[in-house]
């Protein structure tokens, strides 16, 4: 069972973050009351015009760039006819012939290292009404007719489940960073669609595809599910038949829709109601240079910080907290990057709120993220002032005075201290030296009382036990 090799290819639709639909005003939103937000040119009334929405078309762009495309300076939209109740048109406008990008690829990271995945091309269309099927009745909201999508295509590059998921995730978060869509697979803004096939030659296997796949987990199990499935009908010397199917979470196997049409026959043919589009080298070099930072560089950026490659990962994953790192230029990554996703973190969780949301200044991070850096504050310190630092629009001096902790940085008077305590608890030292550890963490605390916690703990260890060894 094991020498049949896996082989996926993978098309994603993905719904362009504009403001308005691809070729009308109505709003492009979601979780709207259903058949709300239509215009007639939504529903191809006669007598009406499509509009292209430029900023639908600069999204494709940017898309297209980031997926490392040739671009189609010269495009145009065709109409795919086909009969389907999701579409009033009766025919869907998208790019058939001149798909603004093509021949791309983007490296996802593997075990073994990273693999290229190429992408055959990237064209828009519009999306067509949500169809819901429900106790026997099916309802059409055609809010969702003419919402802006590309659709992004791979060769057939992947072979296995992790390869999959792997080109899920990185696609998701290139498109995520470079602000073309919100992929939230959950609302439908990403959805796909995988063909899966398997042989055990070169030649590659039929294969089918499966629609609509709601995760990118379940898109790993249907996969190895559909792959089951056909090695076992080849075993028993059986064909397979291209089709269409879906996945079946509950069963764990895909689902005959229906048995693929052969020369499906769309009659595409320009659109004539739109005209053809030419974009300018301006636009073009625009959309290239005002990328947002991608991802790679942030990483890149992070782990020369020092930052651990499991943490850089996390930032990434969570895009507030990365992009509040772009406001600094000098500061220490790993201390700013642990205070992050640490004490930050737990505090946005527990009170629900986003990091923009609260009174932290950039100001303050800054000095908190120095103060620790120099040993002028302890992570305990931090602890102690992090709601004030969260919740009241004051400096970190009148923070720190209000919360009475005073920078203990110095090491003379951190010394004076320590020496101190250690005249006062004749009999601790005498357990020290007899090699009683207990002795020591008693000494510690002494002098932690003495500084109200405001000490650092391993330079207060350090000068302790410096000066207990000289005794
Ligand atoms: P269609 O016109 O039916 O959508 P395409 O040729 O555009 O078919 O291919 C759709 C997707 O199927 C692409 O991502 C492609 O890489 C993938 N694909 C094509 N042939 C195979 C195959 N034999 N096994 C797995 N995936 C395949
Ligand atoms: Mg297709």
């Amino acid at each position: 069972m094991n020498d049949y090799k896996k082989t996926i290819g993978i098309e994603v639709h993905v719904e362009l973050k504009t403001n308005t639909k691809m070729f009308s005003s109505a709003t492009n939103g979601f979780g709207i009351t259903a058949n709300h937000n239509i215009t007639p040119i939504d529903l191809g009334y006669p007598g009406t015009l499509p509009l292209i929405n430029q900023n639908g078309v600069e999204l494709a762009l940017r898309a297209a760039v980031v997926l490392n495309c040739q671009i189609n300076k010269e495009m145009h939209f065709d109409r795919k006819n086909y009969f389907y109740p999701d579409l009033p048109k009766g025919y869907q406008i998208t790019q058939a012939r001149t798909p603004i990008g093509v021949n791309g690829y983007i490296m996802i990271p593997l075990e073994s290292g990273e693999k290229k995945i190429r992408i055959h091309d990237i064209h828009i269309e519009e999306d067509t009404a949500k169809s819901l099927h429900q106790e026997g009745h099916s309802y059409l909201d055609f809010n969702r007719a003419g919402v802006p999508l590309v659709e992004i295509v791979t060769e057939p590059d992947m072979n296995s489940d992790i390869e999959a998921m792997a080109y899920l995730e990185k696609l998701r978060e290139l498109l995520l960073y470079a602000n073309v869509s919100d992929c939230k697979m959950e609302e439908g803004s990403m959805r796909c669609d995988v063909n899966v096939s398997v042989s055990k030659t070169e030649k590659l296997g039929t294969r089918s595809e499966i629609k609509n796949i709601g995760s990118i987990h379940n898109v790993g199990l249907a996969i190895n599910a559909e792959a089951k499935r056909q090695i076992e009908l080849l075993e028993k010397s059986e064909k397979i038949i291209e089709d269409t199917r879906r996945y079946d979470e509950k069963n764990n196997q895909t689902i005959l829709m229906r048995v693929k049409e052969t020369g499906n026959d769309y009659r595409y043919f320009p659109e004539p109601d739109i005209p053809y589009l030419s974009l300018s080298d301006a636009f073009i070099k625009n959309v290239q240079e005002n990328l947002p930072v991608m991802p790679e560089e942030r990483r890149k950026t992070y782990l020369d910080g020092g930052i651990s490659k499991i943490n850089a990962d996390k930032l990434i994953q969570n895009r507030e907290l990365s992009d509040y790192l772009l406001n600094f230029s000098k500061i220490n990554l790993v201390i700013a990057s642990n205070l992050l996703l640490g004490d930050i973190s737990s505090y946005l969780n527990k009170s629900n709120v986003s990091l923009n949301n609260t009174k932290l200044t950039i100001e303050n991070f800054k000095q908190v993220v120095d103060k620790l850096e120099k040993k002028e504050l302890s992570s305990k310190n931090v602890k102690d002032i992090l709601n004030d630092l969260m919740e009241k629009e004051c400096s970190l001096d009148e923070i720190l005075s209000s919360n009475n902790i005073q920078n203990i940085s110095d090491v003379s008077l951190l010394r004076e201290i320590v020496l101190n305590i250690i005249k006062a608890n004749e009999a601790s030292v005498k357990d020290y030296k007899e090699g009683k550890d207990r002795a020591i963490k008693y000494l510690m605390g002494q002098i932690m009382k003495e500084t109200k916690g405001s000490a650092n703990p391993s330079v207060v260890n350090q000068i302790l036990i410096d000066e207990l060894t000289k005794l």
